[in-house]
């Protein structure tokens, strides 16, 4: 059986010493992001690091495609601290906040904002579908946030982000947006749709080492939280004591520094490499990835094509199809892939798509090992 004919992805000798990783985050860390870890230390009040923190917010408003109006910082943790930090600061007890539900990312958002106080209602989707912008229309009501997540990694569906933006945008609510799948890889027009607050995971589209969470905070955000009624309850991401680190240069709390040194050159790799090119060779690696695996029976989970994520390709698995044993077999083989999550699990494999995983070098690995193990 030969699974890839196009000469580009003709597969080579695989080699098992290194682990490849194509799961949908974390994601292998980029040459130069690595290089940066081994840095020796400097102190987190250093010139040199105040330095890169500059560099590295002016990389962010480029990537979230905004201006110098938005404030960009680093927060020390996951992505799920960037999702936890906006709804801390930017809700209140009795806020009414419209969730765009249609997976298991979009339900952490609900669950985040009602342990905020919110009162929290739901626009859902059919599984595997996108939620529609109508819903948003017909739901939004006297909604003082709507939150999206653009790329719903559990399913690998894309939300019309650009659509439901522009009815959020009508109403006069702050939007927030989780951009992790997307951000560094997908278009992204922060100032254009009028996104308030947007976040990602430092270990997802930029290939950096996990623990970053960099998050982006309009203007209009910035006032509704110095509007607050009671100081946020999560200190930690305090929007106060961020400004106070980022901008005045005081001490809040002790930033990973390492991280920072490591996350300001996989940023700028992908910067110079070009926000388009990098959307570009995702599209055309997931093309190449769903041709070469159709001839075993895998096909695209996602119905429309403009509503599958670029970014984590979601495949249906071939009937009769030993996904358990497949997978650990690959394991065996130092390969990683996912499988589906929740409802989707035993149905379907969610290829990551992200930064450095998008590579053809680590899917030939893929490629060779299936070839061996399936016929
Ligand atoms: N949002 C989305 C869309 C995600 O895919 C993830 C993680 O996979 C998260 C939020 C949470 O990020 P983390 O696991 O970095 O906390």
């Amino acid at each position: 059986m030969k699974l890839l004919e196009t000469p580009q992805l003709t597969p080579p000798a695989p080699d098992y010493s290194e682990h490849t990783l194509l799961t949908p985050g974390p994601t292998p860390i980029h040459p130069r992001a690595m290089r940066a870890l081994t840095r020796p230390m400097l102190g987190h009040m250093d010139p040199e690091v105040f330095a890169l923190n500059r560099a590295v917010q002016a990389d962010l408003r480029e990537m979230y495609g905004t201006g110098p109006e938005t404030f960009t910082a680093l927060l020390a943790g996951t992505g799920s601290l960037g999702m936890e930090a906006g709804f801390a600061n930017l809700v209140e007890k009795g806020d009414d906040v419209l969730v765009c539900a249609n997976g298991s990312f979009g339900r952490r958002m609900a669950e985040m904002a009602a342990r905020y106080g919110a009162k929290v209602r739901l626009v859902t989707a059919p599984l595997g579908e996108p939620i529609n912008p109508a819903d948003v229309a017909d739901h939004l009501g006297s909604a003082q946030m709507v939150a999206v997540v653009h790329g719903e990694t559990s399913t690998g569906v894309l939300n019309p982000l650009p659509e439901i933006a522009e009815i959020v945008r009508r109403s006069g609510a702050l939007l927030t947006v989780d951009a992790v799948t997307t951000a560094g890889m997908e278009p992204f027009d922060m100032k254009g749709w009028g996104v308030d607050y947007a976040y990602t995971g430092a270990q997802k589209c930029l290939s950096a080492p996990p623990g970053l969470a960099p998050i982006a905070i309009s203007e209009r955000a910035f006032a509704r939280y110095a509007a607050r009624r009671h100081p946020t309850p999560l200190w930690y991401c305090d929007f106060s004591g961020l400004r106070d680190y980022w901008i005045e240069h005081t001490y809040h709390h002790t930033v990973p520094v390492n991280l920072h040194f490591s996350f300001a050159e996989a940023l700028r790799a992908a910067l110079e490499e070009g926000l388009p090119e990098r959307a570009a060779r995702v599209r055309w690696m997931g093309r190449a990835i769903t041709a070469a695996l159709a001839p075993l029976g895998f096909s695209p989970y996602v119905e429309r094509p403009e509503a599958r994520l670029p970014t984590v390709l979601a495949l249906r698995l071939p009937d009769h199809f030993d996904d358990a044993g497949v997978r650990a077999g690959l394991r065996q083989r130092e390969i990683s892939v996912t499988g589906g999550l929740g409802p989707t699990a035993g149905l379907i494999w969610r290829l990551g798509l992200m930064g450095e995983a998008a590579r053809p070098a680590p899917y030939r690995i893929l490629m060779v090992a299936l070839e061996d193990m399936l016929d």
